[in-house]
């Protein structure tokens, strides 16, 4: 019987997510460990089909394949080219040759590029991730989406669409298909500066078998104005829009979830050196029909021609010591993370009732934060408070987040097991089939996709940034108060030549 039919539903979300935040690390150390809890845990699940359960280890298997090539598991003997291979479901060896057999066949016209997305080939590690140079006049329908700080963005689609899935038997590559994706423009590439090029290697690169970065299908290049654009997913929305449209009807295990992938997909990014500089909700995607969430646009350096005094990024999660003139660093990444952990627990927009002018940026370096309500969860409060904390030493790293909201999504699951036997399970398959019908509304209401909202700051802001005192954050949260800035605002306004 086919797999095709079943499509994801809260069910199948559910069991998947509860593979994974079950797993124990301390048990389940190797890659292979981990896959076989996880299969098992499918295959034991009595309230699965037949077919959920194939449509359930068929998604796994296609993780772990990838994750399989580069760690040590029991490998398999390939009937075609002979070589020893490690995914399950094709072997890596066989792909790899059949794009190498087809470099003749393509160019971009630039030697750098053709080797950049010949090298990537060359390591391939699935089958619906292969970087590769896609002629123009394979999109139809262009239309101009955002138009973001570096670049612009367009909807289209892809006749052809992407390398999809390995033909074992007739050893081909299949095709997806008609499909809608994204390109974005990069403005300036058809001169010769370096920054386009490095954001071209960087999503190419960063992420080669797209777990925690919005996947990247490759590159192509406008003939009219000779511009590059890169061409990727289209995710149907983002972090801020999901939490406007669905937060009512949000559990806290969905919230902890976000906050866990985010955080483990920061984490993949930071330990490859990478910061990323522009992290805000506008920059979370996320697909409608599974649920996964991932991290959009790297910051990069954002626009190419911006004074070299100015930083680019959203002002209410730029870290104070950034609005003072330090450079990004992993720690600024961080204190964005406080923040997005601020908005999802309590789906408000940080600073919503404040311009974001230099009273604002004060406010921040001063350290005062958005508003800790009483219902939010004293142990994620405190890491909140750690992540936003003005001293960067004082923040955890990426890696401490994520561990901290498994064993806090551990302890829901405890919980909730708990609790399933007491109440009756009625309650709690209608608050999540809720959520569902709540999905179901958005999913028919088209949405703009917003790659971005960053701008360009020119700060020159002379105080230190430090915490504010409790008392102090208290006095900010209820708005009583005339703020002690006009000092600094002045002293400010006079260092840039402005008298009022
Ligand atoms: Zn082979």
């Amino acid at each position: 019987m086919s797999t095709q039919k079943i499509e994801w539903n809260e069910k199948l979300i559910s069991v998947r997510d509860k593979s994974l935040h079950t797993l124990d690390i301390n048990i389940h150390k190797t890659v292979a460990e981990k896959e076989k809890y996880r299969k098992d845990l499918v295959e034991n699940d009595s309230s699965l089909t037949e077919n959920e359960k194939k449509f359930l280890l068929n998604d796994l298997q296609n993780m772990y394949d990838a994750l399989r090539i580069n760690n040590s598991v029991e490998k398999q003997q390939c009937n075609n080219c002979l070589n020893w291979h490690r995914a399950i479901q094709y072997c890596e060896f066989c792909i790899r040759k059949y794009l190498e057999n087809n470099f003749g066949n393509w160019t971009s016209g630039n030697n750098e590029i053709d080797k950049l997305i010949q090298e990537c080939q060359r390591k391939i590690k699935k089958p619906d991730v292969v970087i590769e140079w896609i002629e123009y006049n394979q999109f139809e329908n262009i239309k101009h989406l955002a138009d973001g700080g570096c670049a612009t963005v367009y909807t289209a689609i892809w006749k052809d669409g992407c390398y999809h899935k390995w033909n074992s038997e007739r050893r081909i590559f299949e095709r997806f298909g008609r499909q809608k994706i994204v390109l974005k423009r990069l403005n300036n590439s058809n001169n010769n500066n370096v920054h386009w090029f490095q954001e071209v290697t960087l999503s190419f690169t960063l992420d080669n078998t797209a777990q925690f970065l919005a996947k990247c299908y490759g590159l192509t290049k406008d003939p009219t104005t000779q511009d590059y654009m890169l061409a990727l997913n289209y995710y149907n929305n983002d972090l801020r829009h999901f939490l406007k449209d669905n937060f009512h009807s949000l559990t806290l295990l969905q919230k902890y979830n976000i906050i866990y992938f985010i955080a483990s997909h920061l984490n993949n990014i930071h330990s490859q050196n990478i910061v990323h500089r522009d992290l805000h909700s506008g920059n979370i995607l996320y697909n409608l029909r599974n649920l996964i969430w991932k991290i959009g646009d790297l910051g990069l350096s954002g626009p190419v021609d911006k004074p070299s005094n100015s930083i680019y990024g959203n002002l209410p999660y730029i870290a104070p010591e950034v609005i003072c003139g330090e450079i990004y660093t992993k720690k600024s990444d961080i204190y964005s993370m406080g923040i997005l952990m601020w908005e999802v627990i309590t789906g408000e927009t940080p600073f919503d009732d404040y311009e974001y002018d230099l009273e604002l940026t004060l406010y921040i370096v001063k350290g005062y934060r958005p508003k800790i309500y009483e219902y939010i969860p004293h142990e994620y409060t405190i890491l909140m408070k750690q992540c936003w904390d003005a001293n960067p030493n004082n923040r955890p790293d990426a890696n401490t987040i994520w561990e901290k909201m498994d064993s806090l999504i551990k302890s829901l699951y405890n919980e909730m097991d708990k609790q399933r036997e007491n109440i009756q399970s009625e309650d709690f398959k209608s608050k999540i089939k809720n959520f569902f019908k709540n999905i179901q509304v958005i999913r028919n209401t088209s949405k703009v996709y917003r790659i971005q909202n960053s701008k360009i700051y020119t700060f020159n802001i002379t105080i230190q940034p430090r915490n504010a005192t409790d008392e102090e954050q208290q006095a900010f949260d209820s708005k009583q108060f005339e703020f002690e800035i006009s000092e600094e605002k002045e002293q400010y306004l006079k260092s840039i030549g402005t008298n009022n």
